[in-house]
């Protein structure tokens, strides 16, 4: 295997929730392409997918601020550093802002916004010290416009994006690039949750709430698979990507187009 083969040789990456769908991608992905991957997820399910890759399995459920920062220590003590940060765990809650519970809102901000800064923060001192880090947080095309009923999502989207820019511009000039992935739905086990969801609430057949919830607005009219996000992850951890900074990559399908 040469370099241009295995891009990622010799890197150490972290990727939270790669236990499932766009995160189980990205760590196979990362793997595919050289780098030593840990993966976390809230539950055991991680620890398969780390046995496949050949990585290891770190369980800690970033709801908790100090399993968070425990994490992060585990995992640097166990692997010295790390080089790729992907701060993709995430889920969704969908109700209106009046019946929203609250404990589900600041969770969902502790889970996608607060956790992804707490693991940067744990990363950042070895990154800056070695003049070289990629954090990839996989944010939504919700980080860029909404839908009703996904207050909490959106707020955490929006303001991962938000700590994304800030982080770019403090490290820029140190080999390290912070960028935030914004994809529109992408079928993974979160989404399918989503259509059952959708049927049951509307009464709809699967491919009537695909069509007109979800793909409707894209200009591809189908849902984007986790590879596709896998693929722009690893280029984006990528030297040839080193002056891709404090960006957010949309692959929406063209829904923001019109
Ligand atoms: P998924 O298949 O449901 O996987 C989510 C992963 O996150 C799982 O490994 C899960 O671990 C982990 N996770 C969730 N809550 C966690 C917590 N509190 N602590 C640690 N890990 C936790 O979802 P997905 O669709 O791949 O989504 C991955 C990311 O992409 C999310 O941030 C999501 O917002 C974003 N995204 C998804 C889409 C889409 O259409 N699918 C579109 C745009 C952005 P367990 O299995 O152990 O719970």
């Amino acid at each position: 295997m040469t370099l241009a083969n295995r891009p990622l040789e010799n890197k150490i990456a972290l990727v939270t929730g790669g236990g499932s769908g766009i995160g189980q991608a990205i760590a196979e992905r990362l793997t595919a392409d050289g780098a030593t991957v840990a993966v976390n997820t809230r539950s055991g399910a991680g620890q398969a997918v780390a046995d496949a890759i050949g990585g290891s399995f770190y369980q800690a459920d970033l709801a908790s601020m100090d399993a968070t920062r425990a994490l992060g220590q585990r995992v640097l003590a166990d692997l010295g550093r790390v080089d790729i940060l992907v701060n993709n765990a995430g889920y969704n809650h969908i109700a209106p802002v009046d019946e929203f519970p609250e404990d589900i809102f600041v969770e969902m901000l502790q889970v996608m916004t607060v956790a992804p800064f707490q693991l940067v923060k744990q990363v950042l001192p070895g990154m800056k010290e070695r003049g070289w880090g990629r954090i990839i947080n996989i944010a939504s095309t919700h980080a860029i416009v909404a839908s009703p009923n996904k207050s909490a999502y959106a707020a955490a989207k929006h303001g991962i994006v938000g700590f994304t820019k800030s982080l770019a511009l403090e490290v820029g000039e140190l080999g390290i690039t912070a960028n935030a992935i914004c994809p529109a739905f992408v079928r993974t086990p979160m989404t399918e949750r989503q259509i059952a969801f959708q049927i049951q609430a509307t009464g709809l057949t699967e491919d009537e709430v695909i069509r007109t919830l979800m793909v409707g607005p894209s200009a591809t009219k189908r849902m984007i698979q986790p590879d596709e996000v896998a693929a722009l992850t690893a280029y984006l951890a990528s030297d040839a990507a080193r002056s891709i900074t404090g960006t957010a990559q949309l692959i929406d399908a063209g829904w923001t187009a019109s």
